[in-house]
């Protein structure tokens, strides 16, 4: 049984075929080889338009770059879902000796408007602003 494994470079040589992008056709099309430079097509001739020019590669697509996405605070994300649903009128001042339930909204002097998410303990909460989750005091 013989083993074929026959490798297939494409191997390009004067008077071969490749493909190139002319600038008269102003695409890619097939072009004759004219001449090499290290192994490299140098000059080519378009098959189309028969114009001989240095040798251009095709125009490799380009992987689209994943724009980077911008570091958000998630809890901030959060607050613009849910603030617009908020009654700011129905807010709480805050105030250190307030006591505030779940759910609450806060009118806070330096964050705005917020909504208490969590009770930590007596005196503990965790409360969402525009800025993120603050833990602030009350009922004291
Ligand atoms: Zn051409």
């Amino acid at each position: 049984m013989g083993t074929s494994s026959k490798v297939t470079t494409e191997q390009i040589e004067v008077g071969g075929a490749v493909k190139a992008k002319c600038g008269k056709c102003k695409k890619e099309t097939a072009h004759t080889v004219l001449a090499l430079v290290d192994e490299k097509p140098s000059q080519v001739r378009c098959t189309i338009c028969e114009r001989d020019h240095k040798f251009r590669a095709p125009a490799k697509p380009r992987a689209p770059k994943a724009p980077r996405a911008a570091k958000v605070n998630p809890d901030v994300a959060v607050w613009t879902k849910l603030s617009p649903k908020w009654d700011s009128a129905k807010a709480k001042k805050y105030n250190i000796s307030t006591t505030f339930a779940k759910n609450d909204l806060i009118n806070h002097p330096k964050f705005g408007i917020g909504q208490v998410q969590q009770l930590l303990d007596a005196n503990k909460m965790r409360v969402l602003f525009e800025t993120g989750i603050k833990l602030m005091v009350h009922s004291r």
